[in-house]
């Protein structure tokens, strides 16, 4: 079935003939939905869009709240041809405008809230058409697609032809769309299916937000891959992962939801059962690792990847899953640790991360030169990552390069530094950033959160790090902090920091 389609072919394969197998299960409504009627809507999503005019290489933007409805237009989207491009629903108007405006859609759908406001956004980006869809899933997208009968005929597309763009998230500079390939999603997604060893029995929780690589590709195509379940939930709400964990088999979060489902009552019972827990799109803290071991029994597996190149590594299945490591180059992928000119450093010393492999996307919509300055001739990606491979394989992220501070001529790695502090009992976790310093061009600092309910003495903080720490790593300052600013995929905002303590030594 869609045979012709390279992408919308893979996702199908293991649900066909289980037409009434469940797909997904909304954990608002508690309805659950079979792979027949997710098909169907997706099928009749699909000839919406045909409908309005959309055309096999059209972008369909969407920036909406996380629903079910929005998997079935991804999904039409790869039946028709169209490039999906789906945006943060934190964006405001003007940054709406930039991504129109670049992307130049033909058909944008939006929240019907902000639909009377974005309108003109849209049509001063010459976008042809504009529907809504509500976080009740209602609007005129739904209107569209009821409109139409099941069934379609996908589009054949070859495994390079264009399946989505997603923008970077752009903490430097402009935020850039990351073009991928039917054949980067579907080669990566079966990758990870067979790596992690995902089948028909699985049910995954799905509390990621569906507008990233994590929440979309990873967790969604892996579960239509394997013929398996999604608990759809439509945000990150401990108690209730919790409460769902005896029904299902998996969980993919960023490293804040293992931080806070640790906080959470009920841990260690309703885990039992369970199978596998995935983190990645942001360093889990060895301790949080450990913790978790200690409460459930399980191994968090942490894997590493980016929107530009899908994941790159994992932890393995079987074996030992290493705290502090993102483990092992995943199959097919090509990775290595280089020097600024991308020749390969000896094994234990930190460079910049290339990867290469049928997981790498095309380029940057539009933007020859950057796709040039990071994408070299030979395939291999400049992941703008630190990182350095240990005596046993494994892989360390030390940090983005950007993050490297130089001190007086020195290289301090900010994640070294980190690692020291965290391990002090008080300490929760910390962030290593440099800020302008007349004389050092850079100083280090830190800044600690402590430990809830505990109290950190500073100057025990100074005296570890002197003992442990060449001068020159050794912050400056130490300043406490309830908590660190995050984005919604729970990177630390180093960028907020820097721009807060920019002035600390001026
Ligand atoms: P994004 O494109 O938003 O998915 O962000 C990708 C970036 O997140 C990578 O380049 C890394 O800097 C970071 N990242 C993702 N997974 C991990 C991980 N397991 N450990 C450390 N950093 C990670």
């Amino acid at each position: 079935m869609y045979q012709g389609n390279y992408l919308a072919s893979t996702l199908r394969r293991a649900s066909l003939g289980r037409e009434r197998a469940v797909f997904l299960t909304d954990h608002q409504t508690g309805r659950s939905m079979s792979y027949g009627d997710f098909f169907a809507n997706a099928e009749r999503m699909a000839n919406a869009l045909v409908a309005l005019g959309v055309t096999p290489g059209d972008r369909v933007a969407v920036q909406t709240p996380k629903t079910v409805a929005m998997l079935e237009l991804y999904i039409g989207c790869v039946l028709a041809g169209a490039v999906f491009l789906p945006l943060n629903p934190a964006y405001t108007a003007a940054e709406i405008s930039y991504f129109l405006d670049d992307a130049r859609p033909t058909l944008f759908v939006c929240d019907p809230a902000k639909h009377s406001s974005l309108d003109p956004v849209a049509a001063s980006c010459g976008v042809t058409h504009i529907l809504d869809l509500s976080p009740e899933e209602t609007g005129s997208l739904i209107a569209a697609r009821d409109a139409q009968n099941a069934g379609f005929e996908a589009v054949d597309r070859a495994p390079l032809d264009l399946a989505a763009i997603l923008y970077t998230s752009g903490t430097t500079g402009r935020s850039k769309g990351a073009m991928l390939t039917h054949r980067a999603l579907a080669s990566n997604s079966l990758t990870l299916r067979d790596h992690w060893r995902f089948t028909s029995d699985d049910v995954l929780i799905h509390a990621l937000p569906i507008f990233h690589t994590h929440g979309l590709f990873v967790a969604t195509n892996i579960t239509l891959m394997a013929g398996g379940a999604l608990h759809f939930m439509q945000g990150f709400d401990p108690q209730a992962i919790i409460d769902t964990m005896p029904r299902a088999t998996a969980l993919m979060g960023v490293p804040t939801f293992y931080t806070r489902l640790l906080d959470t009552p009920g841990l260690a019972d309703a885990s039992k059962g369970m199978r596998l827990f995935v983190s990645g799109s942001a360093p889990l803290l060895a301790e949080t690792h450990v913790r978790w071991a200690e409460t459930t029994g399980h191994g968090i597996l942490e894997r590493y990847g980016m929107t530009e190149t899908n994941m790159n590594t994992s932890n393995p299945y079987d074996g030992e899953r290493r705290a502090g490591t993102v483990g092992f180059a995943l199959p097919g992928v090509e990775l290595k640790v280089c020097d600024a000119d991308g020749s390969p450093l000896p094994q234990g010393e930190i460079g910049t991360l290339e990867v290469r492999g049928d997981n790498v996307f095309a380029g940057y919509w539009q933007m020859p030169e950057k796709t040039a300055e990071e994408l070299r001739e030979d395939g291999f990606f400049i992941t703008g990552d630190l990182g350095k491979i240990d005596e046993d394989g494994y892989v360390h992220i030390v940090g983005r390069g950007k993050d490297l501070i130089i001190t007086g001529g020195f290289n301090v790695y900010p994640k070294e530094i980190e690692s020291l502090i965290d391990d002090i009992p008080e300490v929760l976790e910390s962030a290593v950033i440099g800020v302008p310093h007349a004389d050092f061009g850079e100083a280090v600092i830190a800044i600690v959160v402590p430990q809830r309910g505990l109290s950190l003495d500073i100057d025990k903080l100074k005296t570890q790090c002197s003992h442990e720490l060449a001068k020159f790593k050794q912050p400056k300052q130490i300043i406490l902090l309830e908590e660190l600013p995050r984005n919604t995929m729970g990177k630390v905002q180093k960028n907020a920091l820097r721009e807060t303590y920019r002035a600390l030594f001026s």
